[in-house]
């Protein structure tokens, strides 16, 4: 038994927050659904064009565990 505590990722809604942006359409024009992050509150969405491309841009908690995993790729 340790008396360490689990470090909780810091997903409430005044969490701080980082984007990333993803194709608005895959390449056969299927476009990209969007829901809402079930991993962290602060989640948010905006549709950015960006040198002629249109973007989906997540905004999640920095802690996130989904939002790590989109940063990998
Ligand atoms: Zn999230």
């Amino acid at each position: 038994m340790t008396n360490t505590p689990e470090r909780k990722p810091n997903v409430h809604r005044d969490a701080p927050v980082g984007s990333v942006d993803m194709p608005a359409f895959q390449e056969d024009g299927t476009p990209y659904e969007i829901w809402p992050c079930h991993d962290c509150l602060p989640w948010h969405a905006e549709v950015v064009r960006s040198e002629g491309e249109v973007l989906v841009r997540e905004w999640h908690a920095v802690d996130c565990p989904l939002f790590m995993e989109l940063i990998e790729i």
